[in-house]
């Protein structure tokens, strides 16, 4: 089992962030929870910080081919920038895992980059419909929100997907009685192993591709990367990076599913 790892906090920076700084950035998605202390309160309590020191057995198992396996995840598109993200990922060979919105996935003029990324090999996962913490999670409306945005995804690609990421991450929204009924439902959640820090790195690509290669120390890592126009021009770099470091690139596969949740919550 993983322990509480530094990514974790970022998490928490991520949400501290949006809270207290002042404009979002041009594009950025993300509205904050309203009630900011005690979820700062919560976050800074984590206890010791050790790093994590081995990926889970199950998914060490499923990347058997490889030593290295790095998952690139790109979260809140569909956006005018995804076919451009879909090109440059096709010229490396590499495939990936996109968390779409469903506010976005409505947007008719984006649904063919949406089904191409399908056909491409790239794994489509939910990413809620409105992307929005209290109705996530205060007013608990997470599942709801996730199986329509799957059931979304599969119209538009004839693919229903089951595995989705929560916006802000899962820490701390999803809170028990959530998680529950995510069980219930048979969804699967992924958090992340690498937080890019690109949602406040934009404007500074070169921030972005040290951020990675500082924090990546482990065989699997789940890295995650937006839709933004400042992580499209570092993302040559982060791949050259992986490469370099002899990671294989892996897209999500259902059948292969692993727990990555900050929970650690082994249904999900
Ligand atoms: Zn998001």
């Amino acid at each position: 089992m993983r322990s509480v790892s530094p990514e974790q906090l970022s998490v928490n920076e991520e949400t501290v962030e949006v809270v207290t700084s002042a404009p979002p950035l041009a594009g950025r998605m993300e509205t904050p929870p309203d009630n900011q202390n005690s979820t700062i309160e919560i976050e800074t309590n984590v206890p010791s910080l050790t790093k994590k020191t081995e990926a889970p057995k199950s998914a060490q198992k499923s990347t058997s081919k490889s030593n290295k396996a790095v998952y690139l995840t790109f979260d809140d598109g569909p956006t005018s920038l995804t076919d451009d993200f879909l090109d440059l990922l096709m010229e490396n060979e590499v495939q990936a895992t996109f968390f779409m919105v469903g506010t976005n996935l409505n947007n008719v003029e984006w649904q063919d980059e949406v089904k191409r990324a399908v056909e491409e090999g790239h794994y489509v996962g939910a990413h809620s419909m409105t992307h929005d913490y209290n109705k996530l999670y205060k007013q608990g409306e997470f599942v709801d929100e996730m199986k329509e945005s799957l059931a979304l995804i599969g119209e538009i690609t004839g693919v229903t997907p089951t595995l989705v990421r929560p916006p802000y991450g899962s820490k701390p929204g999803l809170k028990d009685s959530l998680r529950n009924e995510i069980a219930d439902a048979n969804l699967k959640v992924w958090d992340w192993t690498i937080d890019s820090k690109d949602w406040k790195l934009q404007g500074n690509p070169n921030g972005i591709v040290e951020q990675v290669k500082s924090t990546t120390t482990e065989d699997i890592e789940i890295v995650l990367l937006h839709e933004k126009e400042t992580t499209l021009e570092a993302l040559q770099d982060i791949i050259d990076f992986y490469k370099n470091e002899g990671y294989e690139f892996a897209v999500y596969q259902e059948g292969e599913h692993f727990m990555s949740n900050f929970w650690k919550d082994e249904r999900l």
